[in-house]
C-alpha cells in the first residue's frame, strides 16, 4: 500500500488540499527531520516532549532513559500523537493576516510497543543514531549491557498518520497587490557550521567525511 488509511482523527479540516496520506512523502519528511514532538496525557495533563527518533520501514523508533517520564508513560500503551516539522521558509504577505510558513509536516497517532529483545533494541538504537548522523554507528562503541538496560526503546507504527505541505508564494487579497510592500518567500535551510573537535580527540584522528560533508536531507534520503 502506498498510502495510509485516512481516519477520523487524521482528516484535515482546513486546506485539506495541502494534506496527503502518501507513505513515500511521509517517509521523506521523517528521514529529513531531526526531531519529533511526542504528545501524551500524563496524570491528567497534556504533555508534548521534543525528542530524537529513527525510522525503519513503517515504524518510528523512540529511545531514552527507562527512568524518564515520556518513555515510561508511552510504554504503558497510552495513545500518543507524534509530530515532525520541517520549516522550509517564511512567507511574507502584503497583509499581516496572510503571512505564513512553507513547511512539510507529519502527524502520527497510535500506541507504541516496547522493543525488549536485545537484537531489536540494538538495531533500533543503530537506526536512531544513523538517522541523525549517517555512517556514525560503525565508528563508535556499541552499547554495553548496562547501557541497554538503562535504555527504553519504543516502536510506533506509522499507520494512522497524515502529511501536510505548504509551498509557494503568499496568497494576498486582490486589493493588497496594489500596496508598495515587499512580499515573497524567505527560504530557510539547515546548514551545518564548521565542526568543533572535542579537546580530547586523539592526535591524528581526522574529522570524518560524514561530518565535513554533513547535510540535511542526507544523500540517501
Ligand atoms: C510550521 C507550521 C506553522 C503553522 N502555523 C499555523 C498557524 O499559525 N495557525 C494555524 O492555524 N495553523 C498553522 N499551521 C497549520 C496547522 O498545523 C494545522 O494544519 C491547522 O491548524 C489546521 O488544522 P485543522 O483545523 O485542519 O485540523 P485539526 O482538526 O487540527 O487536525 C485534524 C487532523 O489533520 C491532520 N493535520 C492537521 N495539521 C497537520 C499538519 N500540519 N501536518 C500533518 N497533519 C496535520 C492531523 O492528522 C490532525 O489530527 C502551521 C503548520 C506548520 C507546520
Amino acid at each position: 500500500m502506498n498510502t495510509v488509511t485516512q481516519t477520523e482523527r487524521t482528516t484535515l479540516k482546513r486546506l485539506p488540499k495541502r494534506g496527503s496520506y502518501d507513505r513515500a512523502e511521509m517517509h521523506h519528511i521523517l528521514d529529513e527531520a531531526l526531531i519529533c514532538h511526542v504528545g501524551f496525557m500524563s496524570e491528567m495533563t497534556p504533555v508534548v516532549i521534543p525528542t530524537a527518533y529513527g525510522r525503519v520501514g513503517d515504524t518510528l523508533l523512540l529511545h531514552g532513559s527507562a527512568a524518564g517520564r515520556m518513555l515510561r508513560t508511552v510504554a504503558g500503551g497510552v495513545d500518543v500523537c507524534v509530530t515532525v516539522t520541517l520549516v522550509d521558509g517564511l512567507v511574507l504577505a502584503r497583509s499581516a493576516f496572510h503571512h505564513s510558513v512553507n513547511y512539510r509536516s507529519v502527524v502520527v497517532f497510535g500506541r507504541a510497543a516496547v522493543v525488549d529483545d536485545l537484537e531489536g533494541k540494538v538495531a533500533a538504537l543503530r537506526a536512531i543514531t544513523e538517522h541523525i548522523v549517517p555512517a556514525r554507528w560503525a565508528d563508535v562503541r556499541e552499547p554495553l549491557p548496562q547501557e541497554l538496560k538503562a535504555t527504553l526503546v519504543l516502536a510506533l507504527p506509522l499507520e494512522e498518520a497524515s502529511v501536510k505541505v505548504r509551498t509557494g508564494p503568499p496568497i494576498d487579497d486582490e486589493e493588497d497587490y496594489a500596496r508598495p510592500t515587499w512580499a515573497g518567500e524567505l527560504p530557510l535551510r539547515v546548514v551545518p557550521q564548521p565542526p568543533i573537535a572535542d579537546a580530547r580527540v586523539l592526535a591524528g584522528v581526522a574529522v570524518p567525511n560524514y561530518v565535513t560533508a554533513y547535510r540535511r536531507p542526507v544523500a540517501s534520503a
